[in-house]
């Protein structure tokens, strides 16, 4: 018997999701042993990657962000935990480090974003994330136990990065921190950013920036960064300014995952020419991509890997079965923001609708914490339907054409 091979390569957000969604979708063909589904994956250990904001500015412990891989994963998924070193879309099959070949029929890139301190000089040795993993969370965490006063700088060292409302998250956070520690009259935070304004939408701009002036929270504007002095602690920008610094804090550039530069697929960067609808890599039949690792200018969030999950599984079913009713994703995006005390926005819009305006509310707050509990059952697909009612329609028959370009991230 012919067997349809379908094969995913990276195990996080989106990769482990679409496996799921196969594996519950095709239960009958994978049993029957007609296809089979395929997992490449780095690690064992699956983080939920937004509790490194509450690693590293409320305290909150690595390992109670942290999943064995092998326990999100329904039956009939095989999970091999050997990284691909390279992706051959001519020969339609991926090599992993250990030297294994794996040919497939279907193709998901699910292999996520880099965060890569290393690309501005000085960064690594002079600045703190949360974007490298949670040992680094921790690390700020560490260094805020012991900060008694000066300041604080947040930089945006590059972009697109994961999780757009991250930076000014880790602001209001800041500030929260060190109302409670008493200290917050002794402490300066900048916020120091590319963008034109304290948020790159302007709807959610109008209401980030007038809390950031209430709560003392400087804004720079157009700072490009070039580099950084860790000796004499100072940030240099492209335009020439500079700021001292007791404490950097940075959102680290952003590129693709090293298999799809070695593999040569990717764009400058290191993204994956993707169609923003369909999910279809450029010029390619049955690949697709998915979340951090394209090159489509949305949100590189949790979400959009999660609703673009639903599209890819969907279109592949659709392949395998020979049904040909391919959906397309229409760029919804919902990334939410903690904006201190307890209360928080969340970030929405499609490729037709650019944010809107919102009122920081506890509810919201509540809502995007409850999203932290939710998160492993998620990943199983039991909870697509109270995600389709929260989020409305996320996807629309390809043939409709109807997506236009996103308005804002
Ligand atoms: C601090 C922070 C806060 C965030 N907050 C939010 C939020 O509130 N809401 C939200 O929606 N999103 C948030 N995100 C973003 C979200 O975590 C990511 O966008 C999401 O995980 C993307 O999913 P993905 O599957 O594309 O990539 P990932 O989940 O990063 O998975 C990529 C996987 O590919 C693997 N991989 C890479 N190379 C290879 C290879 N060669 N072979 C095999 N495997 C490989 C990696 O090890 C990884 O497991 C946040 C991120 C950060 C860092």
């Amino acid at each position: 018997m012919e067997v349809v091979r379908i094969v995913i390569v990276g195990s996080g957000d989106g990769g482990t999701f679409t496996a799921n969604l196969l594996a519950s979708e095709l239960r009958q063909e994978i049993r029957g042993g007609s296809t089979s589904v395929q997992l490449l994956g780095e690690h064992l250990a699956h983080p939920f990657q937004p509790g490194n904001l509450d690693i590293a500015f409320k305290g909150a412990e690595p390992r109670k962000y942290v999943r064995d891989e092998t326990r999100l994963l329904r039956r009939g998924i095989e999970f091999i935990q050997d990284p691909a070193v390279k992706i051959d879309l001519d020969g339609r099959r991926v090599t992993t480090r250990s030297g294994r070949v794996l040919p497939y029929d279907h193709l998901v890139i699910a292999t996520g974003a880099v965060a890569d301190p290393s690309k501005v000089p000085g960064l690594a040795e002079g600045s703190l994330n949360f974007h490298t993993g949670p040992e680094d969370s921790r690390r700020v965490w560490e260094a805020l136990q012991g900060f008694g006063g000066g300041t604080v700088a947040v930089l945006i060292a590059g972009t697109p990065h994961k999780c757009p409302p991250a930076p000014n998250e880790a602001a209001f956070m800041l500030d929260d921190f060190f109302r409670k520690k008493g200290i917050r009259d002794r402490v300066k935070i900048r916020f120091l950013t590319p963008y034109p304004r304290a948020y790159p939408a302007e709807k959610v701009s109008n209401v980030v920036g007038p809390m950031f002036e209430k709560k003392g929270i400087e804004v720079n504007t157009f700072f490009n960064v070039d580099s950084v002095d860790p000796a004499k602690r100072k940030v240099y920008s492209m335009e020439g300014e500079e700021f001292e610094y007791d404490l950097l804090v940075a959102i680290p550039p952003h590129h693709g995952a090293d298999v799809i530069v070695d593999s040569g697929i990717g764009d400058a960067d290191g993204y994956v020419p993707t169609d923003k609808g369909t999910m279809k890599v450029k010029g390619q039949e049955g690949v697709y991509a998915i979340g951090d690792a394209t090159d489509i200018p949305v949100s590189k969030s949790g979400v959009v890997a999660h609703l673009q999950s639903v599209v890819v599984a969907h279109n592949i079913v659709s392949e395998v079965r020979g049904t040909h009713d391919e959906l397309a994703y229409n760029g919804r995006i919902n990334c939410p923001m903690e904006v201190g005390q307890h209360k928080a926005i969340f970030v929405s819009a499609t490729y037709e609708s650019p944010p809107e305006d919102q009122t920081p509310s506890t509810v919201k707050y509540i809502e995007k914490r409850s999203f932290a509990m939710i998160y492993w059952r998620a990943l199983n697909g039991s909870l697509e339907r109270v995600f389709d009612m929260f989020f409305g329609q996320t996807r629309f028959p390809a043939e409709a054409e109807q997506h236009l370009p996103p308005k804002a991230s």
